[in-house]
């Protein structure tokens, strides 16, 4: 039987988390947050202080990184659990961020996690969110889409984010960090970050989230 996949690839900040998010459950399909597989390597590698360059200790820890994703009951949210302790949280820091667009640029990890990532796909389908989703993960997804902003405007929508947690933010250092992530994820040399060939794509600088899920679900629906 035939599983269908969606992918929505994009920078960090562009809306995908909630795009995929809200589409999962309208379709009523498993989501796959990759970008959360790559944070919980990244501090599972802060645990150890290992660094970008341990290459080795890296790739093995990716091989049996011990995550679960616990859905919650009413499925807004999923607790992201690492060797047991709920790290739901923690891994949704700068620091943790900037860390795993490091360990994600290392082609092994990358290959180490391939596996894990496409078991997500199961009936009746999967919504799946990252980077590489259409161009390397599920090449031969049923609808591929590509979700991004400016670097202004994702800075902007962290920093409403943050303060709404009640954390104090400078608008000038998100967007430096954005930049460098993006550059860091675009400029490496396995499964950089670009809309694959035949992906939709979208820029939600001026558009509000609600008229791009419908846009996502329109295309979805004329590719099913
Ligand atoms: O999407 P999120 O910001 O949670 O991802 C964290 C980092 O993980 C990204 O900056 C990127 O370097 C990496 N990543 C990746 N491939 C994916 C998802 C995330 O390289 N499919």
């Amino acid at each position: 039987t035939h599983i269908p996949v969606i992918t929505i690839d994009g920078p960090s900040g562009a809306g995908k988390g909630t795009i995929s998010r809200l589409l999962a459950e309208k379709l009523g399909w498993h989501l796959l947050d990759s970008g959360a597989i790559y944070r919980v390597l990244a501090l599972a590698a802060l645990h150890h202080d290992f660094t970008p360059e341990d290459e080795e200790s890296l790739v093995a820890l990716a091989a049996h990184l011990d995550v679960k994703f616990e859905a919650e009951e009413e499925r807004s949210l999923t607790h992201i659990i690492l060797e047991g302790e709920d790290v739901t949280m923690t891994i949704r820091t700068e620091q943790v961020g900037n860390m795993a667009s490091k360990v994600a640029a290392l082609p092994r990890v990358r290959e180490a996690l391939l596996r894990r990532q496409r078991g997500f796909k199961e009936l009746p389908g999967l919504v799946a969110d990252g980077r590489d989703m259409g161009t390397v993960v599920f090449t031969d997804a049923d609808a591929k889409i590509f979700l991004t902003a400016s670097a202004e405007e994702r800075a902007r929508r962290r920093f409403e984010q943050l303060k709404g947690k009640g954390f104090d933010a400078n608008i000038d250092q998100l967007v430096n960090e954005i930049k460098e992530r993006d550059d860091r994820d675009t400029n490496r040399s396995v499964a950089p970050l670009k809309p694959a060939e035949d992906a939709l794509y979208l820029d939600s600088t001026n558009t509000p989230i609600e008229d791009v899920l419908e846009h996502v679900l329109t295309f979805a629906h004329s590719k099913l």
